[in-house]
């Protein structure tokens, strides 16, 4: 049962010093339909939606991710979501989520994408310093922030995201603590508190070693992450995921989809698409997603299915970054029965993982803390008892 959909948007006005996503730097004056970049790519991604098999039933969550996508127009948003109701459907009521950059909208732009359907917001705040924000090449600064909320609470979105990060070069725990009450003083209805990854290729991945100055010691990012764990909590918020807080009923259905290993519909180049087991990456620069767009195959088919053991990996991976876990009697019904006694064997020897009402699931906040750790363990167990049984 396919009801998510990913829609990327790869425009940025400037490359980030930390990001590595499929995104092209646009400059600072492009947006919507004044720029032709934009449009072209918006009709390569409808093009890609008529293109798609529709698997039958309609859309519970949308999301467009990017990049930026506030540097679409109301009218393009419009335009793709009109694409998608017409060809896959969209449910009543479906979550349909944006993020949106400080700095990139108006509020008139905002009410447009309501209007347009849109009914969740995702801000990329990311601190509330200006000069973190400058040392890690955002374009936006702590005033954008500020007015970003108002903007968003003005209009009265009832839901939305606000988005930071932990472990920036230079970041104190002092900072981390103003930004986090910062985050909760605005409301928002979901925090995302991110630990800062060093991807090789980036600016940040070129300068700098994890745990060495300028970036915080790992005890501090620890210390954290515990922290985030502590204040949110404390403020209300439910730590539902590794990284993700949320108010009662306000967890993110879209991004549940992925940590739940179930399968959805991706468009727009670098997305990826897992439909009936099928994992399907796309092309991560445009010239070469729109070459990719002329090849599409036919048929879900024609792609390689996803073999058991990684099936199974990735339900494992992605399940227990939730605070629920993964449901073991579905994982008894999925994977073979050997698989799953191993998992509930490891459970014996490692505390931070647990079997509560029949889930599997990490402590909190430790396992979480140290869920590579675990999941390294994991990964290497089930490694080899696939092997020796699939052998
Ligand atoms: S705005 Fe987001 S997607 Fe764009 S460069 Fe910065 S981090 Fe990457």
């Amino acid at each position: 049962m396919t009801t998510a959909a990913y829609v990327h948007i790869p425009f940025c006005r400037r490359r980030c010093f930390y990001c590595d996503f499929p995104i092209s730097v646009i400059g600072e004056r492009a947006f919507g339909e004044t720029a032709p970049a934009i449009n072209e790519y918006i009709a390569a991604i409808l093009q890609e939606i008529c293109l798609t098999p529709a698997l039958g039933l309609p859309l519970k969550t949308i999301f467009f991710g990017g990049g930026t996508p506030s540097l679409l127009s109301p009218g393009q948003v419009r335009q793709i979501l009109t694409q998608l109701e017409q060809h896959i459907g969209i449910e009543p009521g479906a979550e349909i989520s944006v993020e949106v950059d400080p700095g990139t909208f108006s509020q008139a732009q905002l009410e447009g994408y309501q209007t347009a359907g849109v009914n969740r917001l995702s801000l990329g705040a990311q601190a509330f310093q200006d000069e973190l924000l400058q040392a890690c090449g955002r374009f936006h600064r702590v005033q954008d922030i500020e007015h970003a909320i108002a903007m968003i609470k003005n209009i009265g979105f009832a839901n939305w995201s606000l988005d930071l990060i932990a472990g920036l070069p230079r970041q104190t725990r002092a900072d981390w603590e103003f930004s986090l009450k910062a985050a909760i003083q605005y409301q928002p209805t979901h925090i995302s508190a991110y630990d800062l990854v060093l991807e090789p290729t980036t600016v940040f991945g070129k300068n700098y070693r994890p745990g060495t100055t300028p970036l915080p010691e790992d005890e501090v990012t620890a210390n954290m992450y515990l922290m985030a764990d502590q204040l949110l909590s404390k403020a209300g918020y439910d730590h539902y995921e590794i990284s993700n807080y949320a108010q009662p009923g306000f967890r993110c259905q879209h991004n549940q989809v992925y940590w739940r290993n179930e399968s959805y519909y991706g468009f727009g180049l670098g997305a990826t698409s897992y439909l009936k087991h099928r994992r399907l990456s796309r092309p991560k620069t445009r010239s070469t997603y729109y070459q990719w767009l002329a090849t599409l195959p036919d048929s879900l088919e024609e792609i390689e299915r996803n073999s058991e053991l990684d099936r199974w990996l990735e339900t494992l991976m992605l399940g227990l970054r939730l605070k629920n876990g993964i449901d073991l009697n579905h994982l008894a019904q999925e994977f073979p029965q050997a698989w799953v006694e191993s998992l509930i064997y490891l459970t014996k020897t490692e505390s931070k993982l647990k079997i509560t009402n029949h889930h599997l699931h990490l402590t909190i906040p430790d396992g979480f803390l140290f869920s590579n750790q675990v999941l390294g363990q994991i990964w290497n167990l089930e490694e080899r008892w696939a092997l020796a049984n699939l052998g």
